[in-house]
């Protein structure tokens, strides 16, 4: 059985198309031609999404949780309701991000996610579309003291080869993406251990002056976490980390747009230091995420959400951003296009972390992961593995 969609233009995200065709057939895209050049083929079904466009998946490799769900405390009969709550604001799929708790818990959590993450990997669990959990990002435990954020300080461990295999055995592999502080003694050997197993390296929670960041990046580092937040400030004269991840083009770069963390100005600047191929969008969202204000948990920790704001004894601790309003913020603080800031949410982050032959991208053997948007970036459905029209 094939299905066909078709909207007034499609993203790629690298190139746009007028009048799409996007066929799809067992969870994958079987083709893509436009409507007008194209008769529908025998025993296909069409559905025709009007005005809409229709753009890749939403990829989040920083997501900590939502809808009251917290991905290292949450049963795995849980976390569909999770990815259901994510396809609302476009997300398809997910790193399921963790942050600094004690190891035996930590192990605990990661068992459980690699158990998500290979019982989804193949099935769509009836008609209701959920985002998937893909791969596990560890924020911490290699974090800096003086940069740790919210990252509980007992918590935090000087990396070692072996704790970060124990770590990738409990995960079972899955471990996708390691935000590590390349300064902190035994880092580096971390780094390139990390990189030879294919795992997106990714420096933060950082206080490296700018030569360590370059160490860190030919040791194997490609990539930056939440750009400016828990980062040695830029000085002009002493640029430290941000230097480094603003001015190399050999690393991709993330940062949350919620107007909260980084101020609207300072996100164009990133936006034109990294360019259209290297920013990536983050929500670095917590369970709070689609629930009232109040308290909630974030792994271990407890964080109070007032006004849009999550904080932990007075420290920013993660978001309740969602991935379609940073991309519509993108486009309010940036003159960049809707494709543009579209591109930073699928398939710049599926580039940087290795996955972009069936994610954030919309070709022939991609997965069906799709999302039609407005033209003002408003998510109208999403499609996951060909499933939940
Ligand atoms: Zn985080």
């Amino acid at each position: 059985m094939k299905t066909a969609f078709t909207a007034s233009r499609l993203f790629t995200p690298a190139e746009e198309i007028a009048n799409p065709l996007l066929i799809v057939e067992d969870g994958r895209i079987s083709e893509i031609s436009t409507h007008s050049s194209k008769e529908l083929p025998a025993n296909t079904s069409l559905l025709d999404f009007g005005n809409g466009i229709l753009a890749p998946g939403f990829l989040d490799i920083h997501m900590h949780g939502g809808a009251g769900l917290d991905v290292m405390r949450a049963s795995t009969s849980e976390l569909p309701r999770l990815g259901n709550f994510l396809t609302t604001h476009g997300v398809t799929a997910y790193f399921a991000t963790t942050v600094a708790a004690p190891l035996d818990a930590t192990c605990t959590a990661l068992s459980r996610l690699a158990d998500a993450i290979e019982s989804t990997a193949d099935v769509t669990n009836g008609d209701t579309p959920q985002a998937r959990p893909i791969g596990i990002h560890l924020e911490g435990p290699f974090l800096s003291h003086k940069r740790r954020g919210v990252h509980p300080p007992e918590n935090l461990v000087e990396p070692t080869v072996a704790i970060f295999d124990r770590l990738w055995q409990a995960a079972r592999g899955h471990v996708r993406m390691l935000t590590i502080a390349p300064e902190i003694p035994g880092a580096m050997e971390v780094i390139a251990e990390a990189a030879r197993r294919q795992v997106c390296v990714s420096i933060g929670h950082s206080d490296a002056e700018m030569p360590t960041a370059k160490d860190a990046v030919r040791a194997g580092a490609r990539h930056a976490t939440h750009t400016f937040n828990a980062m040695r400030p830029l000085d002009h004269r002493e640029p430290g980390i941000i230097g480094e991840v603003l001015s190399d083009d050999r690393i991709t770069a993330d940062i949350i747009v919620d107007g909260i963390h980084v101020a609207p100005e300072v996100v164009k600047v990133f936006l034109q230091a990294k360019g259209r191929e290297r920013a990536v969008l983050i929500t670095d969202a917590i369970s709070a995420t689609g629930m009232p204000e109040g308290r909630y948990q974030l792994g271990p920790i407890e964080v109070d959400v007032k006004d849009g704001k999550c904080t932990a004894n007075g420290s920013l601790a993660g978001s309740v951003l969602t991935m379609d309003r940073a991309v519509r913020n993108v486009t309010k603080f940036s003159d960049w296009s809707l494709r543009d800031a579209v591109r930073a949410a699928t398939l710049n982050p599926a580039q940087a972390v290795g996955l972009a032959a069936h994610h954030g991208v919309l070709k022939p053997g991609a997965d069906a992961d799709f999302t039609v948007l407005t033209s003002a970036g408003e998510v109208v459905k999403t499609i996951v593995r060909g499933r939940g029209f």
